[in-house]
């Protein structure tokens, strides 16, 4: 959590203690009030309740001020905690875009290497050495002949192929 949202959080942990501590207030005045109530004349009572009267009327409108500020706090509390819980979707998001990104690379560095009829990689000489058809695809020399030898076609584009077509050649990428 930020420090603003950490702030904010304590801004209303205080504003709520103090109009816990008014309520208590409140409640032992209220009380105060009652008990002397019984052994006093009618003048004084009045007098008292005049007075208890203007006390109220400033406690109502303290604890109104007070819910009106943890109103606001709250609210942009909410709005801190939406902006962080966007940010982290947006890192999220960017996050599987760059994986996304480096799978397709990675794919395409495997299609580099491997022949895409046994998908294991060639090599630069031996049975499985990279061979080129007229089309531009690439084999394994092997692969490449048991195919053309079953259907005389490039297995990727379907372009005729022949054993003459077969040619040897140099790849900068090899694995042996
Ligand atoms: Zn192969
Ligand atoms: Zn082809």
């Amino acid at each position: 959590m930020s420090s603003r949202s950490n702030e904010s959080l304590s801004d209303i942990k205080s504003l709520v203690g103090r109009m816990i501590l008014m309520q208590v207030t409140e409640h032992l005045f209220l009380s105060a009030q009652q008990l002397l109530d019984s052994e006093v004349s009618i003048e004084e009572r009045v007098r008292r309740l005049e007075v208890l009267h203007s006390q109220m009327k400033w406690f109502n409108s303290e604890r109104t001020r007070i819910l009106d500020q943890l109103q606001v706090k709250i609210f942009t509390q909410i709005s801190v905690e939406q902006r962080m819980a966007m940010d982290t979707s947006r890192h999220v998001y960017e996050l599987r875009e760059g994986l996304n990104g480096l799978n397709l690379r990675l794919n395409s560095m495997q299609e580099d290497i491997n022949c895409p009829i046994c998908l294991s990689p060639w090599t630069s000489h031996g049975t499985h050495r990279v061979v080129s058809l007229r089309c531009g695809h690439l084999f394994g020399n092997n692969c490449i002949r048991i195919a053309i030898r079953r259907s005389h076609r490039c297995p990727i584009c379907r372009r005729r192929a022949l054993h003459g077509d077969v040619r040897r050649i140099f790849s900068r990428r090899l694995i042996q």
